[in-house]
């Protein structure tokens, strides 16, 4: 009894049939002459029908070829095959992916007789392998896409490792800091750094890195051309699925033009506080002096006050109507009012209306019954503009001329000085807001509006404005308008 029980256990046949490997024998043409079931449930056979079959039959079309011009030349010289890799059809056409190893058994003169081969199920591994391979052309493809994404941001963009050291930087890095990819030690961003900027930003940074808190600090940065401008930096901690820190983040956005709007706007608040205080300053005294005279209202004093404090209205008046004036243009709120009219009885009303001193000559020349079709009203405004500056800047220049042209579809009118003239690099920006050509401690009182207000109204009429000017010599203020 017990050594039947012995017997059963270690049966052969039991093993051959159920062991983990696929078995089968081949005749020496090749086909089927043994398999076992482990095979067999693989396959999804019946022995029957694979019995007497060819081994290659099963084969695809690749691992056919294979066997016949490798395995099997092989098999019957050097006796031994190890680890040949094929795929195998199943019945239900699916594949397996196998390892073959086989012996050939060859008789006394060394023919071949039969060959035992054993097969190794490596279908999941190959698969894992595919899923491997695929998961790494996503992350591959992934990475691309946000390199791609990062590299056409207008931002800085860079990561580093949990500890700080630098291991992605994207396009606009490199182009911002005239650098390859590769230059970018943490030594090398730090280096760009505007030194009254450094301290605190490593303040913050080592705080963030012991914190692990988001960072957000506004620094000047050295561009490729040498001059520092104010960015905006960010910089986040990035977090495994473990909650381990793996990577920073950081943007670097560029708000240079944004602080110097800022810094422009304080500027131009305290020019305009100063402006506005100077003639309300005058008037205050002059109406103090007028309250210490209110009994004795014919003395001789009271007309000549009554005319400066007049003047002194008119300043804050024209002040207050270029601050309205520009803040309708930004607003796009400049409504014209178009009617047909002729440019030099306009001009000469315009002489009149502007309070010119005797010392002046303002000489019209050029074609004077030209018409045009525009807002007269502001036209003027721009004409008063060119001849009141005239004034200003070239107080020295006594004649000032205008000249009336026909441009085919234009009219041009020129304001002519012959005062200091103006730098050549400067005239580009003469007709930006708040721009003034000396504004700190200026002898002169403005704002810088009033050329850009003139440009905003030339070019809501279609028309062109421009100036030109040879220092020493004088300056020409021109525009041109539609005739129609
Ligand atoms: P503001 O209102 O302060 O006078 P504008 O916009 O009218 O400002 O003029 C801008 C700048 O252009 C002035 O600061 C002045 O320096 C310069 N400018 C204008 N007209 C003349 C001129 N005829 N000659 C020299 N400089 C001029």
């Amino acid at each position: 009894m017990e050594n039947d029980l012995l017997a059963r256990l270690i049966d052969a046949e039991q093993l051959y049939q159920n062991a983990p490997c696929g078995y089968f024998s081949l005749s020496a043409d090749g086909k089927i002459i043994k398999i076992n079931l482990t095979l067999l449930n693989w396959l999804g056979y019946e022995e029957k029908e694979l019995l007497g079959q060819k081994f290659a039959s099963l084969l695809t079309k690749g691992g056919q070829m294979h066997f016949e011009m490798f395995f099997w030349p092989v098999a019957s010289i050097s006796k031994a095959v190890k680890e040949f890799s094929y795929e195998i059809l199943r019945k239900d056409g699916s594949l397996i992916a196998v390892l073959l190893n086989a012996s050939a058994l060859l008789d006394e003169h060394g023919k071949l007789q039969a060959i035992n081969a054993v097969l190794t199920n490596t279908t999941e591994r190959k698969n894992y392998e595919k899923e491997i391979l695929h998961s790494k052309r996503v992350a591959e493809s992934e990475k691309k896409r946000l390199q791609f994404m990062a590299d056409l941001v207008p931002e800085i963009i860079w990561t580093t490792t949990a500890k700080g050291n630098i291991d992605y930087v994207n396009a606009r890095f490199c182009q911002y800091f005239n650098c390859n990819g590769e230059d970018t030690r943490s030594s090398f961003v730090l280096s760009k750094v505007h030194k009254d900027d450094l301290r605190e930003l490593l303040k913050v940074w080592y705080r963030s890195i012991a914190t692990g808190e988001h960072l957000q600090k506004e620094i000047r940065l050295l561009n490729r051309e040498g001059i520092y401008e104010w960015h905006l930096l960010k910089s986040a901690l990035f977090l495994d699925e473990e909650g381990n820190m793996t990577n920073w983040f950081g943007s670097c956005a560029n708000i240079n033009d944004h602080i110097n709007a800022l810094k422009k706007k304080d500027e131009f608040i305290s020019i305009a506080s100063h402006e506005l205080k100077t003639p309300i300053t005058s008037l205050k005294a002059v109406l103090q002096l007028l309250d210490r005279l209110k009994n004795d209202p014919s003395n001789k004093m009271v007309p000549g006050l009554i005319e400066k404090a007049n003047r002194n209205v008119d300043k804050v008046n024209a002040l207050v109507e270029d601050l309205l004036n520009a803040s309708q243009m930004n607003q796009g709120q400049l409504h014209l009012n178009k009617s047909m009219f002729n440019l030099a009885g306009l001009i000469s009303d315009c002489v009149h209306h502007v309070r010119i001193d005797q010392r002046y000559e303002i000489i019209i020349e050029g074609d004077i019954i030209l018409q045009v079709f525009a807002d007269e009203g502001r036209i003027e405004q721009v004409i008063a503009n060119f001849i009141t500056n005239a004034i200003k800047y070239a107080p020295d220049s006594k004649q000032i001329f205008i000249n009336l042209k026909n441009a085919g579809a234009n009219v041009l009118i020129e304001v002519v000085d012959k005062g200091p003239g103006i730098a050549e690099e400067k005239i580009p920006h003469l007709f930006d807001r708040y721009y003034q050509v000396e504004n700190k401690g200026s002898k002169y009182s403005g704002l810088g509006l009033g050329l850009f207000i003139c440009a905003e109204i030339v070019k809501r009429h279609g028309g062109e404005i421009g100036a030109r000017s040879t220092l020493g010599e004088g300056s020409v203020f021109w525009f041109s308008l539609p005739t129609s």
